[in-house]
């Protein structure tokens, strides 16, 4: 198992990189700690297979290096990383059984005959296809067949660390929480170093220790999934974790007050004075329904998702979601908002602005 270390990593794909556009991975500081869970979350495009690859060795970065356990691999093939990926289509042998495609990485390391037998039924029972281990891959569908690379990935026991790209895109979704589970379990038994890329928040938080977010070839964040949720560092992590999303309000700030069209609004910290575009960050359910105090409300739509209300609201001009309980009342005429203090976040020019003092407690991470 390593620990994996990135120096000044950058990427592009083009020959001559003139402007920030054209880097598909922008400079990138990090260290992936020996035996954690990280998803690498962010939607498409927004280069993390291109950071996984670069990990396992199937692209040479532009620029930078990365060190396994402090040894330099920047240059090494990926055969030399040790290292298991899955991808995110299945990529099996069609010709050998599945027992055999599960048995192919360790057959090519010389484990003995017994060990691999006993290594492969298990993860044949983990990925569900103890029946089918004699069948040939040829002719299984797609998910099946995936569930053979994602088999393969999982079999070997000795390696640095297990990359997942986006591994469980063509597995129908009640199977998807199950592998999910399994990978979990697979990691609390062995403790490898594991990186899971995906665009799917929920994904992403329910299997990771820490979450690595990335916007447009940018990493954004790195955090627990509630750190992620109460303090996002920046608004695209507010708008893209959450269901819904963060809401933002342009305003200005001085000290403990925003100011948005000439209403105030009570912060619970001291923010100084931000310069830049400044807004307010609070999240659907850090805002509460009211009667007289706080801001007005026209309610545009209620929508009931089972275990809360959605409440499509605007507020001085601008579109604000608010999560409401089923019992909490709605009024269709004079309603206002309040924002939990504490719980609202300031940002200038899209980053998070760290507050001097605080005069209410913020949740600790
Ligand atoms: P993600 O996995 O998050 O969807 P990628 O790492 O695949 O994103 O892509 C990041 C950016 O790099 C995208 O703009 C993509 O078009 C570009 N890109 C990816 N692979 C190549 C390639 N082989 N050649 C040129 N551009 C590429
Ligand atoms: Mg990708």
């Amino acid at each position: 198992m390593a620990q994996i270390t990135l120096k000044n990593l950058a990427h592009s794909y083009l020959p001559n990189p003139s402007q920030e556009d054209d880097w598909a991975l922008k400079e990138i500081d990090h260290v992936w700690r020996d035996g954690e869970a990280y998803a690498l979350l962010g939607p498409s495009g927004c280069g993390k297979s291109t950071l996984l690859n670069i990990i396992s060795g199937l692209l040479i970065p532009s620029q930078g290096s990365i060190l396994f356990n402090g040894n330099d691999v920047t240059e090494a093939p990926t055969a030399q990383r040790n290292i298991a990926q899955v991808f995110q289509f299945p990529v099996v042998y069609d010709t050998m059984t599945v027992r055999e495609n599960l048995a192919f990485p360790l057959k090519n390391r010389g484990l003995d005959a017994g060990i691999i037998k006993e290594r492969v039924e298990r993860i044949g029972d983990m990925i569900g296809m103890t029946d089918q281990l004699d069948r040939k891959a040829r002719g299984l569908a797609a998910d099946a067949k995936q569930k053979i690379s994602l088999g393969r990935g999982m079999v070997r026991e000795d390696v640095n660390a297990l990359l997942f790209d986006e591994p469980l895109t063509v597995i129908d979704p009640h199977m998807k929480w199950q592998l999910r589970t399994q990978l979990k379990e697979l990691h609390r038994q062995f403790g490898h170093t594991m990186i899971y890329v995906t665009h799917d928040q929920t994904e992403a938080l329910t299997f990771a220790d820490r979450v690595v977010v990335m916007h447009d070839g940018r990493v954004v964040q790195i955090g627990t999934p509630d750190e992620l949720f109460e303090r996002p560092e920046h608004t695209f992590v507010g708008y893209f974790i959450g269901s819904p999303g963060m809401n933002f309000l342009e305003c200005s700030v001085e000290g403990e007050t925003a100011t948005v069209d000439g209403n105030r609004i009570a912060l619970g910290s001291d923010y100084g004075r931000p310069s830049g575009r400044i807004q307010l960050g609070v999240r659907p359910e850090h805002v509460k329904l009211s009667k007289g105090e706080g801001l007005p409300a026209t309610i545009d739509r209620v929508e009931d998702v089972g275990r809360h209300r959605i409440v499509r609201a605007r507020v001085l001009g601008a579109p604000l979601n608010i999560i409401a309980g089923e019992g909490e009342a709605i009024a269709t005429d004079g309603q206002t908002v309040v924002f939990e203090p504490g719980r609202v976040n300031i940002y200038s020019d899209d980053w998070r602005v760290e507050p001097h003092g605080s005069s209410v407690g913020r949740r600790a991470a």
